[in-house]
């Protein structure tokens, strides 16, 4: 949909929404359509159970007003278009999926889950004993979880010649020396995608070491980069096969670099009951008759809060006024996009990149090799000093906005393309600044390390 499409689909949505206040009085208080009436209005009418291979340009919402107020669960829109193995859906046996607010919430949500099934598995043990493991490249919602639930989380140290990525040898033994030391791994939180640089932890390896560990719970919290599995060819990249075998549960966030609007954080997990097993507190006044015969889906008893807003609808609309192939085209060119930047940085000798560029994600620093003759050696310390002096140079600017990032000591800066109007010539503008402050403060750094003998 192009930008007049959208200033004329809003003014009809606007109408809609006022038409249908006018007519409130009319409606009946009680919806007059049956659970999951939806779904089967999408298989015969609208044939949207699955998004649509391409952009659809006549979004209709002529549904009777009721609609407005049943909410719709499918998890298959976007699990479906991600790849996910079908024992992830709600169709399935025992899996499904959700929406949660943040991937930040979900990880809470699944800490507990599996806290709750581990207890019910070993009534022996006690809570102070239970550790959460994550690796020093995990987002801080491993230890958010942990201090929401007052439980130890171990960090488990990954190396740079592994790309910052957790491996099964690593695991193994920490979980050795820790289980030795009476504690009980009950969860580990794996990450595709990392936050500083997209390492991708080897999953595999992982889910081949927690054989030995079934009561451990693998998470993959994939918040950022999990939609690039929408596209077949980053299905390998992503580990889409391993998180199929091995993971308990699986979230990204569509409201990344999903063209979702915030909030929009997709969570699957492999056995439903998990989550209603810990979460279920359905007070009288909410018991129905189908909450009792068991043929709806609660989705209050899958997350924190009791309410819940209408966001599969958002995710609808993105899929189908984009379209699969729309929405893949949108990951596709920030990849294209971020690989033409990384040819840049290859082309000027005074930058490295730090870590290879992972998806739309590139990690890099200064290292003066071509340009360093002077006595004093390049040190650690020197080099963190020039970065730093670098970053600080381009966030002083108000026309290009970059992030920064430590990586086992290194000061980098990060580099990520995402935006859906991002295009070649923003790539190029963004690196003439780039060079530009670059240049100065290797200059700087040469007049400072020349006259004061190596320090900057
Ligand atoms: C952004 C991000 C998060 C946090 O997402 P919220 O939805 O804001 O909680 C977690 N993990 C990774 C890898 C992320 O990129």
């Amino acid at each position: 949909m192009d930008i007049e499409g959208f200033r004329k689909a809003g003014y009809q949505a606007i109408d809609r929404i006022c038409d249908y206040y006018y007519s409130l009085q009319k409606l009946p208080v009680v919806a007059q359509v049956q659970p999951g009436y939806l779904a089967k209005v999408y298989h015969t009418r609208l044939d949207a159970l699955a998004a649509p291979q391409r952009e659809q340009s006549g979004i209709q919402l002529d549904e009777q007003p009721s609609m407005h107020r049943a909410g719709d669960g499918r998890d298959g829109l976007g699990g479906e278009t991600l790849g996910l193995g079908d024992h992830f859906m709600n169709s399935s046996a025992e899996g499904g999926g959700v929406i949660q607010t943040t991937a930040s919430e979900a990880c809470i949500v699944v800490c507990v889950a599996a806290r709750s099934l581990y207890m019910r598995q070993h009534p022996d043990a006690k809570l102070e004993e239970l550790v959460i493991y994550t690796t020093s490249q995990t987002h801080s919602l491993g230890v958010k979880a942990g201090l929401v639930l007052g439980l130890e989380v171990r960090i488990i140290d990954v190396k740079a010649e592994d790309d910052f990525a957790l491996r099964g040898e690593a695991l193994r033994t920490t979980l050795e020396t820790d289980v030795g030391k009476g504690k009980r791994p009950f969860i580990i939180i794996a990450t595709v995608g990392t936050t500083s640089s997209g390492a991708v932890d080897r999953l595999g390896e992982i889910g081949e070491v927690l054989k030995e560990y079934p009561s451990v719970w693998l998470h993959v919290d994939a918040a950022w980069a999990g939609v690039t599995m929408a596209c077949p060819e980053y299905r390998g990249t992503a580990r889409l096969e391993d998180i199929n075998k091995f993971a308990t549960s699986f979230g990204t966030n569509f409201h990344k670099w999903g063209l979702i609007n915030f909030d929009a954080s997709m969570l699957w997990v492999r056995n439903r009951k998990h989550l209603t097993d810990a979460l279920d507190v359905t007070p009288e006044i909410l018991r129905s008759q189908q909450h009792i015969a068991g043929v709806v889906i609660d989705y209050r008893n899958w997350h924190l809060g009791l309410g819940r807003r209408f966001r599969s609808l958002k995710v609808w609309f993105v899929l189908r006024s984009y379209g699969v192939e729309g929405f893949r085209k949108h990951i596709r060119e920030g990849i294209a996009l971020n690989e033409y930047f990384a040819s840049l940085l290859r082309d000027f000798p005074d930058i490295s990149i730090v870590t290879p560029p992972s998806f739309a994600l590139t990690v890099f620093r200064l290292v003066p090799c071509g340009s360093w003759d002077h006595s004093a050696p390049i040190t650690e310390e020197l080099l963190n000093m020039l970065n730093r002096a670098f970053y600080a140079r381009l966030s002083a600017r108000s026309d290009i906005l970059l992030t920064q990032t430590v990586l086992n000591g290194m000061f980098c800066v990060r580099f990520a393309v995402g935006a859906t109007r991002t295009t070649v010539e923003h790539i190029d503008i963004a690196w003439e600044i780039i060079k530009e402050e670059a240049l100065i403060a290797l200059k700087d750094s040469e007049l400072k390390v020349d006259s004061s003998q190596g320090v900057i």
